[in-house]
């Protein structure tokens, strides 16, 4: 197992930022991180990777504990974080040397600095100051910087966050690549983006996790059955979570109900209305689309 998580919580000040939460990535899986902003993911990877202590439990890279190992946990991971810290008068080439040298990547530090420039397509701009390059290829520098050492496990903070869509589909598939060797963990807030490059979602909302799916199934949830329901008074839920195929039950204003299912429930939400004499004003069948499968997810 790559990357372990433990019912880990976090505090900053009163605030709960992580409700523990848990979680495992095995290795050369490619898992997509995702949720709306503010539900915890950069505060999440920061924890892996060693750059913020948790508040409570546990978080194991390759078997070791974060905690007590940061420093050797930093040489096994390579981190992309949110905001890319880049040395903008640095030169392109200077500057991944210069950590290569902190990683103390060695003697073939050179060619190691070139195969990154060639993996990440910044050959034209090597020469460049850093500074100069739009932001897609500041990314490609980030996700160099995060691969010189050549770390099993990948962590990278919304790689693709303000590309342009040539940029977005070129950088998706450098980490499918990248994936196909490593461990790799990125976040997002974008749906389709999971389905671009990952084989796995973890969704989180509020530092809980909602979902941990296989993302092809994302597809299967998104073309599960979706009803939208009124009644004429509040119901009680559990006449609806009886109903077989029905996975989940979310309450609304003006007595309705939104219902997820496995399958066509409509005859069987009928069914239930008359043998418990209960009135139904509407009934609607929905296609949801990956958005409103997100949002539903991650509704309070
Ligand atoms: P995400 O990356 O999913 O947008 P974050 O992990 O950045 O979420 O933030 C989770 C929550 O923790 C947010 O409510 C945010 O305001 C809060 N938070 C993040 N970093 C800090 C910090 N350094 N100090 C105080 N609150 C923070
Ligand atoms: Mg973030």
């Amino acid at each position: 197992m790559s990357i372990q998580v433990k019912e880990v919580s976090k505090f900053y000040g009163k605030q709960k930022a992580l409700d523990a939460l848990s979680f495992e990535i095995s290795d050369t899986e490619v898992v997509g991180f995702l949720g709306p902003n503010g539900a915890g993911k950069s505060t999440m990877m920061k924890i892996i990777t060693g750059f913020l202590p948790q508040s409570s439990g546990d978080v194991f890279v390759n078997g070791l504990n974060v905690m007590e190992h940061s420093l050797e946990i930093r040489k096994q991971i390579g981190y992309l974080p949110e905001h890319n810290p880049l040395y903008l008068d640095l030169y392109v080439k200077e500057y991944l040397e210069y950590v290569a040298g902190i990683y103390k990547v060695g003697k073939n530090k050179k060619k190691r600095v070139d195969e990154m420039i060639e993996l990440t397509g910044l050959g034209l701009e090597q020469k460049k100051k850093i500074g100069a390059l739009s932001k897609g290829y500041r990314q490609r520098v980030g996700l160099a910087q995060a691969l010189i050492h050549d770390p099993k496990v990948l962590i990278l903070d919304e790689p693709t966050t303000g590309l342009d869509p040539n940029q977005l589909i070129e950088i998706r598939q450098l980490i499918k690549n990248i994936g196909k060797e490593k461990t790799v963990m990125f976040s997002t807030h974008i749906m389709q983006e999971v389905e671009a490059i990952c084989e796995r979602v973890l969704i989180i909302n509020k530092g809980q996790l909602v979902a941990d799916q296989a993302s092809n199934n994302i597809h299967s949830i998104k073309e599960s059955h979706v009803l939208d329901l009124q009644f004429t008074t509040d119901i009680p839920k559990h006449l609806l979570l009886n109903i077989t195929g029905v996975e989940r039950v979310a309450q609304g204003p003006d007595h309705c109900y939104y219902i997820s299912a496995k399958s066509d429930i409509r005859a069987q939400v009928f069914q239930m209305a008359v043998d418990n004499q209960l009135i139904i004003l509407e009934m609607k069948s929905q296609e949801r689309s990956l958005e409103a499968l997100f949002q539903e997810l991650t509704k309070q």
